[in-house]
């Protein structure tokens, strides 16, 4: 894997953004590595952030992220106007985008009926009043959906504040409340075994008002299920084939789900931050994977071609930034002016560094002379 990171340089549209209501998911939002358990629509419509120019006429404005974007996306309260205001700032997050329905698709209509119908529907009677359904195949469509955004930053919410508590003084003891234990089954699928229930937010209290809540359960996977893809080829391997299932929550309310698969070579009996370094690192991959791209550029001093990672778009550049910082084991702190994340320099002598910039500080220091004079 490569060292070096490209710098990266993002466009935003100077004229905004907006949401588009009228929206429907095909497809429940998830990140590229994932695979869905189970079909699951999203019900009623969602709302879609547009261009407020949509032929892209005229210049854009061109910006390098500081390494600390991530954390502030990680922060957004995911109201619609917080979103535009990022995207207004910051540009689209660029990624794969979400499969919508078009309204001009057949299928669009279709599932807006199945709602209705099933609104309406004594139980049992569903089977006859049910929509006629289309023949035709449905319109490919994607868009950057409310849901999508949502799913990013819960998602990249957690992976922060797991990485943080894998950091602290003391990790087991912080994470074992975050953990619900284990050989438990959920759901109606009783063959397949839960190893543990992680939630991002420890207490159910607290959970209830939380902003973002991310349940992340890890199934054992060694029984084959359904479809037969997750047997072990090798009976004497001593890891297990698991998925992960996050369930993603915003004030408490279900929005998004998704599975990510993968060998576990240890059983997750002992060391609970170990177990929590696979799991960070599972969701960071599911989150990374081809939105980063490796490339062989020449440096211009040697001219030898040097291998470099290339994030793709916005969403593929901070997820990177946040793998960096684990990589790196970075620190980050938000400047007392204007609250933006800057990263610290690893020496000591800068540990009480409280501004992202000699800009910052001057501001800050003439606002304080300010105060005194006046
Ligand atoms: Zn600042």
């Amino acid at each position: 894997m490569p060292q070096n990171i490209a710098e990266f340089t993002w466009s935003v549209d100077p004229t905004g953004y907006r949401w588009e209501p009228g929206h429907r998911l095909a497809e429940a939002a998830m990140p590229p590595g994932a695979h869905l358990w189970d079909s699951m629509v999203a019900r009623g419509t969602v709302p879609a952030l547009v261009s407020s120019r949509p032929n892209a006429e005229g210049p854009s404005r061109w910006y390098t992220p500081d390494s600390g974007l991530y954390r502030a996306f990680a922060e957004l309260d995911g109201s619609e106007a917080a979103l535009v205001d990022f995207a207004n700032r910051y540009g689209e997050l660029g990624g794969e985008g979400d499969e919508v329905y078009d309204r001009k698709d057949p299928w669009f209509t279709y599932h807006e009926q199945w709602e209705a119908a099933d609104r309406t529907a004594v139980e049992g009677e569903l089977e006859n009043s049910g929509p006629e359904m289309p023949d035709s195949r449905r319109i490919e469509c994607r868009a950057e959906t409310l849901h999508g955004w949502w799913m990013e930053i819960s998602a990249m919410r957690m992976c922060i504040d797991l990485h943080d508590m894998l950091r602290s003084a003391a990790p087991v003891a912080r994470l074992g409340r975050h953990f619900s234990y284990r050989d438990r089954t959920v759901g109606m699928d009783d063959d397949e075994k839960s190893v543990f229930l992680f939630n991002s937010v420890a207490e159910e209290a607290q959970r209830r008002s939380a902003l973002w809540s991310t349940e992340v359960w890890l199934r054992d996977a060694r029984q084959p299920n359904a479809d037969g893809v997750m047997s072990s080829p090798d009976p004497d391997d001593p890891g297990f084939y698991y998925y992960y299932q996050v369930r993603t929550y915003r004030k408490a309310e279900y929005f998004g789900f998704y599975e990510i698969r993968g060998l576990y070579t240890h059983e997750p009996d002992d060391d609970i931050s170990e177990f929590t370094t696979t799991m960070l690192s599972a969701v960071v991959n599911a989150h990374l994977t081809t939105r980063v791209d490796t490339e062989l550029l020449i440096d211009p001093r040697s001219g030898q071609p040097v291998l470099f990672a290339m994030p793709t778009s916005l969403i593929g550049a901070m997820w990177l930034q946040l793998a960096q910082a684990v990589d790196g084991n970075k620190d980050f702190r938000q400047c007392v002016s204007c609250r933006a994340w800057f990263e610290l320099a690893p020496d000591k002598a800068r540990a009480d560094k409280l501004y992202c910039s000699q800009a910052c500080r001057s501001r800050a220091y003439r606002t304080r002379r300010g105060r005194v004079t006046r």
